[in-house]
């Protein structure tokens, strides 16, 4: 209700009046209509002419009959057309003479007279229609003068002219006639003026709204609609007014405003756009702003200003805020360095670009680093509070390298930094840390002891700031004093401490040191040395080993027994001899000082120690089996799921130790569980943990969807694109490469001990050890050699004969692994007896190149099967190798030409020389594809000289369908042409 009277008001707009009849405009005579007719009785109304107020001559009608009773003298207008109005306002100027003016005047004098009207849709109304009564006519009203005229002046009568307006309706007929009666009067009617009232034309509340005539009744209100103008939008829907009986607009409803870029002008009747240079962002009231600094616009009516070139705005600064631009570089930036920390402060840039959210960023790069250039610091450095974001002005930076030149850039950004396409301004400061001692060794674990000796290893410090020199190694039996303390150097992080008392606890500390000095000592750690009784229980358990792992044998074996008894006699260094071949992980030269190197777990004293250390125990609760995938050599492989707390759900291989084993198998079994879970590459097979504290034991990896790669490649023959190949190869390399820096020998390096997923990532698997020591006769993979087993096709000849297994065995394998990815999971020299490898190996015969093998890949091949195990490449060249062919696909086009003789000692002896044949068929017997004897001969292969000749098309048109007999048959067509060469070569 308040907002109805707020809103009622609006702009007083005049009424229009629209005329219908006036008697002053009349030209002539008016001629209306008088009864009685003049004449007939005595003097009715007649008309005069006279003047109005302004001389103006008009017609007017008078009437004065006040001595005789029973007056009652009509005058009718014409005829009055309606033109629409409903409802008639009749203006009437007159002038009455006051009875009492008059001397002698009788009772009946009056000073009033009546209005009536009388509707009728055409003129045809005469003299005596409508009767001169009350009904048929209607009376509007009795109307009496506000003042009469009763002086006289020398002039004669002093007009007092009243006007009066009376209303009346509604009226709808096509038109009507006004009559004035009068009964016993004196008086004057100078002018009629008959009108209807509209409500005008308006702009108001940014709407239009047409002319619209007012309603029949005094108190009748017209709805009227409004639309907005242009450039105007709705704001409340409707958009009404009211017009009234008197013409005025009243009760507005609704309004409309201004759109963006326009502004209302000219008492709020028009929406101008904003001139330019001026900008409204939203609809209302408001008027244009002028653009703020540093922005214009483009065009008139704008709704924003944009920001002039190197200017911006972030998404929250206000429209009317001015543009702003990056700030300049801090000023002024001073450090302070302190050993490998330093202090950075600075003052704030000159300029701020106009902002007040400045902060900066620290740039850190170390430079001079050998090569000239500076390179990013990594994520080890320290910045307190932060890197990023600084909204202070001093940041201190520490773990830095000791005695090295930093660049530090102080970047200064503002909210509308990341907009400028420029990067932002810094001022820089060159620093060189001082020389620091470095951290603290935190990890040292014992790796063997005996009676007299204790043998530790530890971790390079996380900090060595510079290049470590040596470590110094404090000892002292726990009973005695530090003071007593005995210390020992060592260039690599393990060493051996001799002359210890037996089954005494001595404490240990380590230290590292560079060219800056020693660093802090590490905590106590006590180990003890074995008792005798100690000692020799485990020399007992440990011979079989022992034995086992002699690499020449018998003669090594008794060399050792000698050495053991020549030992026991001298009391000294006894049991560490066992492990001399597995140290050499520690103490071999090329080792880079603190690296990570991998620890044999049978090199602890109670392997159990080495699972605790390497593999993380997890709840059963945690393990989800779902099916058996596979056998182990120690129980069942299952595909699983394994949930641990905090951790997303995650599929996982699970290999069980089947219920029964014995202690050493369970040892055996986890073995793999220790070394794996050292590893850590991607590569390399994941190790989750390992279950241990219920049964069955079990160790959880990663799961890998494609199996084993043999068997993944034989269901997939022909499948891959030779890139795709050298992809999954080039993995295997890699993961090599790790196992290789770590220095571990896997010694069983094959196909089928790769694992492949689902993104056909190869991961090297099976770190089993077990396998090479037991004399288990089962898999005819693994013969019985002179301590051990192992697989002849995959293994170097050195490690056969002496079992020197090395990384540089281990690449004779993977060129082994090569050739079975690149023929798709062919068996390595087919079905040749092992003795006859070895013998083919030792002659100096490799395996030929698989059907569609690029000859880069097999010259690599045939790298990794050098006699001379120096000359074969690095598992890092391997990699780099591979990675250049995939880079150059290219390189990958040639193919091996078969027909040169020079390379011969490379090809296959396991098929036989076709010149020792007098058929054919008795060839096809030979390679163990006489089936198809009829099929060659119908086809007129039947002599040497048209089947060396044979293209795979060929061998297709003859009817073998068979992947494995077509390789068959073409490799050994492959050798025919080869030995067709040889002769030729020797004959020349
Ligand atoms: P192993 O005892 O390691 O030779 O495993 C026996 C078989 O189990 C392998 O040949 C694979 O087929 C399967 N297997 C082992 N580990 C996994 C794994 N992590 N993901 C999928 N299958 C596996």
């Amino acid at each position: 209700m308040d907002i109805l009277w707020i809103l009622w008001t609006i702009p007083a707009v005049i009424a229009v009046e629209e005329t219908l009849m006036d008697s002053t405009t009349a030209t002539a005579e008016l001629g209306w209509t008088v009864y009685p007719v003049s004449g007939t009785s005595d003097n009715s109304w007649e008309e005069v002419s006279g003047y109005d107020e302004n001389m103006n001559t008009i017609r007017t009608y008078q009437v004065c009959n006040v001595f005789d009773s029973n007056q009652n003298n009509w005058v009718r207008t014409k005829y009055i057309r309606r033109r629409g109005a409903q409802r008639i306002h009749v203006e009437m100027k007159f002038s009455v003479r006051d009875c009492s003016s008059i001397p002698n005047v009788p009772g009946s004098c009056k000073e009033t007279f009546n209005l009536y009207y009388y509707e009728s849709d055409s003129d045809t109304a005469n003299r005596n229609s409508p009767p001169w009564m009350e009904n048929p006519w209607i009376k509007v009203d009795t109307i009496a003068a506000d003042e009469s005229f009763s002086q006289v002046d020398l002039g004669g009568r002093v007009m007092k002219i009243n006007t009066e307006v009376r209303s009346f309706g509604p009226v709808s007929k096509n038109g009507f006639y006004l009559a004035f009666q009068d009964y016993g009067g004196c008086m004057s009617l100078i002018a009629v003026r008959v009108f209807y009232r509209k409500c005008p034309r308006i702009i108001t509340n940014g709407a239009l709204f047409q002319e619209t005539l007012s309603g029949a009744e005094s108190t009748s209100l017209v709805a009227a609609r409004g639309v907005c103008i242009p450039n105007a939008e709705e704001v409340d829907v409707p958009i009404k007014l009211y017009c009234n009986g008197d013409g005025e607009w009243m009760v507005p409803i609704g309004r409309c405003m201004c759109k963006a870029g326009n502004e209302a002008v000219e008492n709020g009747t028009v929406c101008r756009a904003c001139p330019s240079g001026f900008f409204k962002s939203t609809q209302g009231d408001q008027l244009c702003l002028q653009c703020p600094i540093n922005s214009r616009t483009t065009s008139e009516g704008a709704i924003n200003c944009v920001c002039r070139n190197g200017y911006y705005r972030t998404d929250s600064d206000p429209l009317q805020m001015p543009c702003t631009t990056v700030p300049s570089a801090p000023q002024a930036v001073i450090s302070s360095v302190n050993e490998t920390s330093v202090m950075l402060e600075w003052m704030s840039p000159r300029d701020s670009g106009g902002r007040e959210d400045v902060v900066y960023n620290i740039i850190c790069k170390s430079c001079g680093g050998g090569r000239g250039g500076c390179t990013r610091c990594g994520d080890n450095v320290q910045f307190v509070p932060r890197q990023l974001g600084l909204t202070e002005s001093r940041v201190y930076i520490s773990d830095l390298l000791a005695h090295t030149q930093y660049t530090f850039e102080v970047q200064a950004v503002n909210g509308v930094s990341d907009q400028s396409p420029y990067s932002p301004q810094y001022a820089s400061v060159n620093i060189t840390t001082n020389q620091a001692a470095p951290s603290t060794v935190s990890i040292m674990h014992q790796v063997s002891r005996s009676v007299d000796s204790i043998t530790l290893s530890w971790s390079q410090p996380d900090q060595p700031n510079g290049v470590i020199l040596d470590y110094e190694l404090q000892y002292y039996e726990k009973d005695l004093s530090e003071h007593n303390a005995s210390t020992i150097r060592s260039q690599t992080n393990t060493v051996v401490i001799r002359g210890l008392k037996p089954g005494s606890i001595y404490v240990f500390q380590v230290r590292a040191r560079t060219v800056a000095g020693f660093g802090r000592y590490s905590g106590k750690l006590y180990f003890q040395t074995m008792t005798e009784e100690e000692y020799n229980t485990s020399i007992q358990e440990k011979l079989p080993l022992i034995i086992g792992s002699a690499a020449a044998g018998l003669v090594f074996l008794i060399a050792l027994v000698v050495i053991i008894i020549v030992c026991n006699r001298r009391g000294f260094d006894r049991h560490d001899s066992e492990y001399t071949d597995k140290l050499q992980h520690y103490t071999s030269g090329h080792m880079t000082p603190g690296m990570k190197i991998y620890i044999d777990p049978f090199t602890y004293e109670d392997p159990n120690e080495a699972v605790r250390e390497f593999a993380k125990e997890i709840d059963i609760s945690c393990v989800k089996i779902e099916q058996v995938i596979g056998a182990g050599e120690f129980g069942e492989v299952c595909s699983g799921n394994l949930k641990l707390p905090g951790k997303r759900e995650m599929f996982v291989a699970i290999k069980t130790l089947k219920s029964g084993y014995t202690e050493k198998q369970r040892r055996d079994f986890l073995s793999e569980a220790s070394i794996m879970g050292q590893f850590d590459h991607p590569n390399v097979i994941h190790l989750e943990g390992v279950v241990t504290k219920s049964s069955p034991v079990m160790i959880i990896t990663e799961f890998m969807e494609n199996g084993s790669l043999d068997t993944f490649l034989r269901q997939n023959d022909g499948q891959f694109t030779v890139i795709q190949l050298v992809g999954m190869l080039r993995g295997i390399a890699s993961g090599m490469k790790y196992l290789a820096d770590m220095n571990y020998v896997h010694r069983d390096l094959a196909a089928r001990n790769i694992l492949v997923n689902s993104n056909l990532v190869c991961k090297v698997s099976d770190f089993g050890l077990s396998r090479f020591l037991e004399d288990d006769t089962s898999d005819p993979t693994y013969t019985s050699a002179l301590g051990g087993k192992i697989p002849i096709r995959w293994t170097a000849p050195e490690a056969i004969q002496y079992r020197k297994f090395t990384s540089a065995s281990d690449v004779w394998s993977y060129g082994i692994v090569m050739w079975e990815v690149m023929s798709y999971g062919e068996r390595p020299y087919w079905d040749m007896t092992n003795q006859d490898v070895i013998n083919a190996i030792e002659q100096d015969y490799r395996l030929p190149p698989p059907m569609d093998c690029p000859s880069a890949l097999h010259q690599l091949m045939l790298d990794c099967w050098q006699k001379d195990r120096n000359n074969r490449p690095k598992f890092s060249q391997i990699v780099n190798n591979l990675d250049k062919m995939i880079r150059n696909p290219n390189t990958l086009k040639a193919m091996t030409p078969l027909s040169s003789g020079v390379h011969l000692p490379l090809l296959d002896r396991s098929i036989p020389d076709f010149s020792t044949f007098s058929s054919v068929d008795e060839w096809l017997d030979a390679i163990k594809m006489g089936q198809y004897k009829d099929n060659f001969a119908n086809s007129d292969f039947s002599t040497f000289d048209v089947v060396s000749q044979m293209t795979m098309e060929d061998i297709l048109r003859v009817g073998v369908t068979l992947a494995g007999h077509q390789k068959k048959i073409l490799n050994s067509i492959q050798m025919m042409r080869a030995q067709m060469n040889q002769i030729q070569s020797v004959e020349v």
